[in-house]
């Protein structure tokens, strides 16, 4: 059997180092009209192979938070930590190149590409991504292996129109592990659901743990914020309330009764 998941972006954790660790991380937008804080120093760690949640209302800071691990965003200060490696150091082609073998990115609205099929989808991850350390020969099979994971194989040859909406987040899921990298990021992967599919497709990404990877998501659904293993919960940039992530709380939860 030929192997199809190459331990290219295997890392190597010290006893009791987080995958991640966010050590007082700001965002700052500074305008001429004004300076708005989107983040004010936020610290946290991200265990390995945690299913890991990131809570709060509309406009507290997630998807920033979620952008900044990615590296699409940059931090005004502080800094992010992967495996011992600081992004910042990376430079930007440093940063690309690790962020299309480390990170695999799932979307609300699944962002496939319409002309193409379930399964072209996922070979274009691969050839975007540099092929996940195979030969371009064992592509389609790894793809398949992808679509299997996300459990929409039987779908590999139909475009996302012919899809319904779970079946093109599946899609979306496999081609996140197109590269096999150790972390998949989703930003509200089930909001687009209703509820049962919801339920549905969250247990599929959930079950990448058992697989080895860790999976960062934010929702709204407090089902599936329940089941995080670690998570952190913002209001207006700062951490008011963690679990298992080693935060530094920078503010209260406002209280019902003062009022
Ligand atoms: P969430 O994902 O929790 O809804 P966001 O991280 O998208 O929140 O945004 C947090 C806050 O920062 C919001 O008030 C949003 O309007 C603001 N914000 C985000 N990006 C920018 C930007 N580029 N310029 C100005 N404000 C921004
Ligand atoms: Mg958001």
């Amino acid at each position: 059997m030929s192997k199809l998941f190459v331990d290219q972006n295997s890392y190597v954790l010290k006893t009791g180092q987080p995958l991640i660790q966010v050590e007082h991380l700001s965002r700052v937008i500074q305008t001429r009209a004004q300076k708005t804080t989107i983040l004010q120093n936020i610290t946290f760690a991200v265990p390995a192979q945690s299913l890991f949640a990131i809570n709060g209302p509309s406009g507290s800071g997630k998807s920033t938070v979620l952008n900044m691990l990615t590296g699409i965003d940059r931090p005004s200060s502080g800094r992010i930590i992967f495996a011992g490696e600081e992004l910042r150091k990376m430079g930007e082609n440093g940063l690309a190149r690790w962020r299309g073998q480390q990170v695999g990115i799932v979307f609300q609205f699944f962002q496939l590409v319409p002309t193409l099929t379930a399964l072209e989808n996922v070979l274009l991850a691969l050839e975007l991504g540099g092929g996940g350390g195979l030969k371009r020969r064992q592509w389609r099979e790894r793809a398949m292996r992808c679509l299997a994971l996300a459990e929409v194989q039987e779908r590999a040859n139909r475009l996302p129109g012919a899809l319904s909406g779970g079946e093109q987040q599946r899609v979306a899921i496999a081609r996140a592990l197109a590269n096999n990298p150790p972390v998949i990021i989703a930003d509200e992967p089930t909001g687009n659901l209703d509820s049962y599919t919801a339920g549905q497709v969250f247990d599929t990404l959930a079950g990448l743990t058992a697989q080895g990877k860790t999976v960062i998501y934010v929702t709204h659904d407090p089902r599936l914020a329940a089941r995080a293993s670690a998570r952190i919960e913002l209001l207006d940039g700062q951490i008011i309330h963690h679990e298992g992530a080693d935060a530094i709380v920078t503010a209260r939860q406002p209280s019902m009764e003062v009022l």
